[in-house]
């Protein structure tokens, strides 16, 4: 893909929004349908260098273990809400990590099957979650079209080089009347707006392509899905995004909090390197987290959510 074009084939050239903190890069979006991309996209060989070893942690024990704890509470639920909107069957995890979310549908009747791009992290999904586990492109994984009840795109959309060709193949091997759930960072919304570059969940280069909910509307619809549901609640998600890019606003160290909940085995920056900045993260935790509470509530109300869920239904 060229800087110039648009994978919804759209004509007019995209313009570019913002620079990244990430030097190099930017974001272009199309003016047509809305859509937006990192420049450049970055090769197999070349973004391997924006995932250190230390971003998975020892043993994938990423968080501190009290936000570990969290981290499973957010997950059952997640497992809860696809459960209430499907029905016990073959589940495909696009981008299953460890598997942590296939474990918890297995444990309510689905059949776990993942696709994922890192050999030490698909492993644990095979061990702990019981998954069948395609390493690599989904394009090549070998599962049957019109087999699956649900497929599970959880903020692994947006590293696809091809998010559209992605939801083709997912629609191919969701059932009719199969769920299909995406979540995604809402690059439109108010927290993405208000902090530009400093928005955490703007990730580049990590993060190939960059949906507000237009786009993302149409990218489902356009392969012949029908809009159950779109949440902009996420309390998994979205506090956390309002109040890592307050920080990143204000100056700190860029996504400095989020190395502070990581255990100490996946730091990238050693805390004690820093100490006059882990002391201001902390003094001003009191004052900001309220903030980020009462901002996530109001983009909730107002439907735009920093990131959101979107359920889907592939027609018949
Ligand atoms: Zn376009």
């Amino acid at each position: 893909m060229t800087a110039s074009s648009c994978p919804n084939a759209c004509r007019e050239q995209p313009a570019w929004e913002l620079f990244a903190s990430e030097r190099g890069f930017r974001l272009l979006r199309c003016p047509e349908c809305g859509l937006g991309w990192t420049d450049p996209p970055l090769g197999d060989e070349e973004i391997g260098a924006f995932y250190p070893p230390a971003w998975y942690g020892e043993n994938n024990v990423r968080f501190n273990p009290v936000f570990e704890a969290l981290v499973r509470l957010f997950r059952q639920r997640r497992s809860a809400v696809i459960r209430r909107r499907s029905k016990p069957g073959p589940v495909l995890d696009v981008g299953c990590g460890r598997g942590l979310i296939l474990g918890e549908l297995k444990r309510r009747g689905y059949r776990p099957y993942g696709v994922e791009l890192s050999e030490h992290a698909a492993r644990h999904a095979v061990h702990q979650a019981g998954a069948e586990v395609h390493v690599g492109d989904l394009q090549r994984a070998p599962f049957p079209e019109n087999y699956f009840e649900v497929v599970i795109f959880w903020h692994s959309l947006e590293h696809f080089r091809e998010p559209l060709k992605a939801l083709d193949k997912a629609s191919r091997l969701l059932k009719p009347g199969g769920l299909l759930v995406v979540a995604v960072p809402n690059s439109e919304s108010l927290q993405a707006r208000l902090s530009g570059a400093n928005w955490f969940h703007l990730d580049i280069p990590r993060h190939y392509f960059h949906f507000g909910l237009e786009p993302l509307r149409r990218a489902v619809q356009d392969r012949g899905f029908r809009i159950a549901q779109i949440d902009h609640f996420s309390f998994e998600q979205n506090p956390y995004g309002w109040l890592q890019s307050l920080y990143n606003a204000l100056g700190f160290r860029f996504n400095f909090l989020y190395d502070f909940l990581k255990n100490s085995n996946a730091r990238m920056t050693p805390l004690r390197k820093h100490p006059v900045q882990a002391l201001g993260v902390l003094l001003l935790l009191p004052v900001l987290l309220p903030v980020a509470l009462i901002l996530m509530a109001y983009e909730a109300a107002a439907e735009e959510g920093g990131t959101v869920e979107l359920y889907a239904i592939k027609k018949a």
